[in-house]
């Protein structure tokens, strides 16, 4: 199994082994001498974050302060936001880049804290908090140089906005919130962000970072609501100039019915195959779409859902075998478990996704079966007891047209599907609603440009995993169902110019 990385390799006993593996996970792809993990400073920063996650009370004093609990709490809120817009926007953008450079740098000097409370609140496990601790400090260096080039567009004026509502998911707690407040910030406008109820500290501690770097607390208010009212209220408010969503595609719905005229940038849902032919690197492939469907629990918008094998790699038993080997060495355990690779999901499943776990529609078999994983940890329980921790699951036989083929499960199930040609393939990825990543395994160029011509998604991976969007480099942004506000890429270089409007530049006299 040379040609499986760590990530899906089976656990090696070696304490210390174990340790510097996972060290080498947290400190990100390429080790400079700085994050060797055999320095055993790079060990103890990883258990001593581990060891404090299951009674992590870190960012708990702001989620606190941040209750909005009445109609006039919101009001002053709004006005608070709204009125601070005009010393954020006087400052420059030259002055803000300042601050928001000084964001990433906090951010980075708090990492150790974010992967804990992230770990102890959504049992992210250290090797998928790390590079998401990463993409934030990205974005805040990324948008920084973006809101300076806003001001540098020939014969245009860019006009911010004043109050921009940041409403993020619980499954990216800092990197996506990070995202749409900096976003909007580098923008000129001031932020009221809402971190999901689920992922609240994390948002907090993320937060607690950017107002240490000097972003100022008017500018950025951070608020939760104690009733459901409220939320609904912000949402409608018309001071609120801008949406910034992440979350389901109903979600999003659902805020566009409050307000018909709420600007909105929002990605939704996802439900993401990986194509694999004849042609592909067998190891490589089996690889990514094991990491793409159980990374995180497959609690992400961008997560394989399905594997479609084309022509004779549906008889493959060689790819079987890789499969079923890279799926069954994952390290299920929670996050305080160095080694873990999935972690338990945000709650104990239930409705759709306990059914998708737990059921099989008429013609499907489990490749491997999934199952609660039957641990006293409390960071594997929820509150009523119910496990979170479980094994992850694969069913063969996904037919075309099915309800597996064509909705959202968000959680660790992966589906099999054939095809008898790679047309046929790309049928069956296109006749799904949602089009946010996409991968494609296969190293013949004329398949490659096949699939490039035809495929219908916002994100297309080809030879890799179909998670993991890297801020720049491969920008991240859905199609049809998976995007509101569609063509605008997080972490690209448009991201900032629909979050204001535009006028011709005064002419010089
Ligand atoms: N940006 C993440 C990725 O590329 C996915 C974000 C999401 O799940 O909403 O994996």
């Amino acid at each position: 199994q040379r040609t499986q990385d760590r990530r899906v390799s089976r656990a090696d006993s070696a304490d210390d082994r174990v340790a510097a593996r996972v060290a080498a996970g947290i400190t990100g792809f390429e080790n400079t001498p700085d994050t060797d993990p055999d320095l055993p400073g790079n060990r103890e920063w990883g258990r001593g974050i581990a060891d404090r996650m299951v009674n992590s009370q870190l960012g708990k004093a702001t989620v606190e302060a941040a209750l909005v609990t009445s109609e006039a709490n919101l009001e002053a809120a709004i006005e608070r936001g709204r009125a601070a817009a005009a010393g954020w926007q006087a400052l420059g953008a030259d002055e803000r880049a300042r601050i928001l450079h000084r964001a990433g740098e906090r951010m980075e000097a708090r990492r150790a804290a974010l992967l804990e409370v992230m770990g102890s609140e959504c049992g992210k496990t250290l090797d998928q908090g790390d590079p998401e601790v990463s993409e934030a400090i990205d974005f805040a260096h990324f948008y920084a140089a973006l809101g300076q080039a806003l001001e540098q567009v020939d014969g245009a004026e860019f006009v911010p906005q004043n109050l921009t509502a940041v409403i993020p998911p619980w499954n990216f707690p800092v990197a996506i919130p990070a995202g749409g407040a900096l976003a909007a910030l580098a923008a000129g406008s001031s932020v009221i962000i809402k971190p999901a109820t689920r992922a609240a500290r994390s948002g907090a501690v993320m937060v607690e970072a950017l107002w240490e770097a000097g972003v100022p607390r008017d500018v950025l208010q951070m608020v939760q609501f104690a009733d459901r009212a409220l939320g609904s209220a912000l949402v409608a408010d018309p001071r609120i100039d801008r949406l910034i969503l992440t979350g389901a595609y109903e979600t999003a719905e659902t805020f566009r019915g409050l307000r018909q005229d709420l600007p909105i940038l929002a990605e939704t849902s996802g439900k993401n195959a990986i194509i694999v032919t004849p042609n592909a690197d067998f190891d490589l492939a089996a690889r990514d779409v094991a990491q793409s469907a159980f990374g995180h629990a497959g609690q992400k918008c961008s997560a394989a859902s399905l594997v479609i094998l084309v022509g004779s790699v549906a008889q493959s038993k060689r790819f079987r075998g890789q499969l079923l080997d890279a799926v069954r060495s994952l390290n299920i355990g929670t996050p305080d478990q160095l080694t873990s690779q999935m972690g338990p999901m945000i709650a104990a499943p239930s409705g759709k996704l306990q059914r998708g776990l737990t059921t099989l529609e008429p013609g499907q078999t489990w490749m491997v079966k999934p199952g609660a994983v039957d641990s006293d940890h409390p960071l594997a329980r929820d509150a009523s007891g119910a496990s979170k921790l479980w094994t992850p699951g694969v069913r063969e036989g996904v037919r075309r047209g099915s309800e597996y083929h064509l909705t959202e499960y968000f959680g660790p199930i992966l589906g099999i599907m054939t095809a008898s040609t790679l047309d046929e393939a790309i049928d069956m990825v296109n006749e799904i609603d949602y089009g946010l990543t996409s991968g494609l395994h296969s190293l013949d160029r004329d398949e490659l440009k096949l699939w490039l011509s035809r495929i219908e998604a916002g994100n297309l991976y080809v030879n890799r995993g179909i998670t993991g969007a890297i801020v720049r480099r491969q920008p991240f942004g859905g199609w049809k169902k998976s995007a509101i506000g569609a063509g605008t890429k997080a972490g690209g270089p448009s991201y900032l110019f629909g979050l204001g409007s535009w006028t011709d530049a005064p002419v010089a006299a």
